[in-house]
């Protein structure tokens, strides 16, 4: 086993005279199959290509770096890593100090809008070979969007980069086709009929497809001429999106068109265990050595991903979007050959840090009957109300833990992924599954919290989290409970540490200051905060732009620098720089009541409405 050739001189030790895919990506080169540059690269090479990694290539002077592989026989493929602006800035827009994807967490490794940047050089120094784009940065701009950055409605990426064929989400299977038909000798040009792929093409040269209906869009100049449409727009294409088969999607845009092939139906277990199956290096390239860790690395090396894709639609995330509405899960045959190479690594030293993926406890779940998934267009399983068709038993999840805990070399198992704690508290009559949530609550907080367990409520106020559909907040005073109560019966003096976001779409001041209050009310005082920040692809983006809800009402959005800032103050309540005036701006809004015991010493606790409006059971 060995990396793949970074260098010409390793593609000449292979004995290759040219290569078949030049991989640039805008993250160090990581062979994990975490790191989707590995997993493309590796998957390409398993079928038989000839590939090597440009990662991180110099983009600012000789370009040098672009023309050492020389001109791949069949194209260049571009892997953005992840979002390069949220890589750059914070949702304040400032620049950040670090970048997790690169040694030694160094920044300046790669350019805004890297996807953009490499193709248009790449087309520059060879105009006749072919680009593939894909990765978070090409599949989130595949449709007009809002880009938060430029504060602008930009057209897809497919109108403003010379890329010839995007890949959307999950890559493996369209790759897999493109592989098979290149290699039978079908020409680049042909390939508009694969799956899970976007093009810009001629409008008279749009076919009709045997099997797909289409679904015009509003073009990208509709959209552009008004945040309702916009809006609208996005509306219909969140709906196929989370549909099982979505139509295929075309938007115009000035004289061409953006054509979005349905996706591949989702992979099977089988199909995904295979990715995980390649001879990764499971390291960083030994090259960036003497460069530092790659924080990245660091936080995922001794832990293992489990499945992927996420059914609960909540309307800041893309995760949907980018890996599909239907949870995919690895076999546990797979995971367990995975814990061997991981307990073989010199650094381990006895502690799965995570067994997870998109959230902690929805390994395996689907519907009980798929075909009425198949008809569904719910963007989310879990919001307003857990779905009777959705299967939230945790014995898999269960049984997997006890496997990997058996393991000799495993003293601790924990789970660092978010946990859904509405599916925990579900109300069903079925008793297997209110017994498996009972079993997995217990496990999960006797057993698997390294002293601290990570709950994401978002908000506390109920008006909010329906804007973003996330459950009540009534249901975190209920898991706080369990959460005590499990810990007090093992002696475990352990804390739940929630995540909470603010100017969030439709979050005012009063409602930041509401929830300041009520954390510390709990005994919080917060460190774990976000503010929203809008990226491609999710509803909460397109509220933040047209500053509407879902059905076109206005809506209050924190937009500027400053109310964005003085939205995140409220977290900060116990920070004497903040007290002065947070009294002063709750005085302004008749807010005195509150202002008063957000900042007197002791804080009585809230018996408020979240305690009687209680919709679900705790497990019995
Ligand atoms: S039918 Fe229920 S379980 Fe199936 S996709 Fe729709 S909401 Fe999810």
């Amino acid at each position: 086993m060995k990396f793949l050739p970074i260098t010409y001189a390793e593609v000449q030790e292979r004995g290759w005279s040219e290569v078949d895919v030049v991989l640039v990506t805008a993250d160090a080169y990581v062979d994990h199959p975490s790191f989707g540059h590995a997993v493309i690269a590796r998957l390409m090479e398993h079928h038989g290509f000839k590939v090597a990694i440009l990662p991180q290539p110099n983009w600012r002077d000789d370009l040098r770096d672009f023309k050492k592989f020389g001109k791949p026989k069949h194209f260049f493929a571009i892997s953005s890593g992840m979002d390069s602006m949220v890589n750059h800035y914070t949702a304040a827009k400032r620049l950040r100090s670090n970048d997790a994807y690169t040694p030694g967490g160094s920044t300046g490794f790669r350019p805004d809008y890297a996807s953009y940047v490499y193709a248009k050089i790449l087309k520059d120094l060879f105009p006749d070979t072919p680009i593939i784009s894909g990765g978070l940065e090409s599949s989130l701009r595949r449709f007009t969007h809002y880009d938060y950055w430029q504060d602008s409605l930009k057209p897809s990426i497919l109108a403003e980069a010379p890329i010839d064929l995007l890949v959307y989400g999950m890559g493996e299977k369209p790759l897999k086709e493109i592989i098979r038909l290149l290699q039978r000798g079908v020409p680049f040009s042909s390939l508009t009929t694969i799956p899970q792929t976007a093009y810009l093409a001629d409008l008279e040269s749009i076919k009709p497809h045997k099997k797909w209906e289409d679904l015009i869009l509003l073009s990208h100049e509709q959209c552009a001429s008004s945040k309702q449409k916009q809006l609208q727009n996005f509306k219909k294409i969140e709906r196929e999106t989370n549909k099982m088969f979505p139509m295929r999607l075309i938007q115009g845009v000035q004289d061409k068109a953006v054509v979005v092939n349905p996706p591949y139906p989702p992979l099977s277990s089988e199909e995904l265990d295979e990715t995980y199956e390649y001879p990764y290096m499971r390291t960083p390239h030994p090259k960036y050595k003497k460069r530092g860790d790659i924080p990245a690395y660091e936080m995922i090396k001794h832990s293992i991903n489990i499945h992927r894709g996420c059914f609960g639609g909540c309307s800041f995330c893309a995760i949907n979007a980018h890996q599909g509405k239907f949870v995919v899960s690895r076999s546990s045959k797979s995971v367990l050959k995975e814990l061997e190479q991981v307990t073989q690594l010199p650094s381990f030293t006895g502690t799965i840090t995570d067994l997870g993926g998109p959230s902690a406890n929805t390994y395996k779940m689907q519907g009980f009957d798929l075909n009425l998934c198949a008809k569904c267009t719910r963007p989310s399983c879990l919001f307003p109300e857990i779905c009777k068709n959705l299967n939230t038993n945790h014995q898999d999840l269960l049984e997997l833990y006890e496997q990997v805990q058996k393991h000799p070399k495993v003293k601790h198992l924990f789970i660092g992924s978010g946990v859904r704690y509405d599916i925990l508290l579900q109300n069903t009559l079925d008793q297997d599954i209110l017994k498996s949530h009972k079993a997995y609550t217990k496990a999960l907080i006797q057993n698997h919290v390294s002293g601290r367990l990570k709950v994401a409520p978002e908000h506390t106020s109920d008006a909010i989290l329906k804007l973003i559909r996330k459950p009540s907040f009534s249901l975190f005073y209920q898991f706080k409970t369990l959460f005590e109560k499990e810990s007090a019966a093992v002696n475990k003096n352990q804390q739940i540490i929630p995540y909470f976001i603010s100017s969030l779409p439709g979050s005012t001041e009063k409602e930041m200051a509401q929830l300041a209050l009520e954390t510390k009310s709990l005994g919080f005082k917060l460190e774990q905060v976000q503010d929203f920040t809008p990226t491609p692809m999710n509803m909460a983006t397109e509220m933040f732009y047209a500053e509407m809800n879902e059905q076109g009402k206005p809506l209050f959005v924190a937009k500027t620098p400053l109310e964005k800032k003085n939205q995140r103050r409220f977290f900060f309540w116990y920070l004497p720089e903040n007290k002065a005036w947070i009294k002063r701006s709750l005085e302004k809004l008749k807010l005195v009541d509150i202002a008063n015991s957000l900042l007197q010493k002791n804080t009585p606790p809230i018996h408020n409405h979240h305690k009687k409006k209680t919709r679900r059971n705790p497990p019995q």
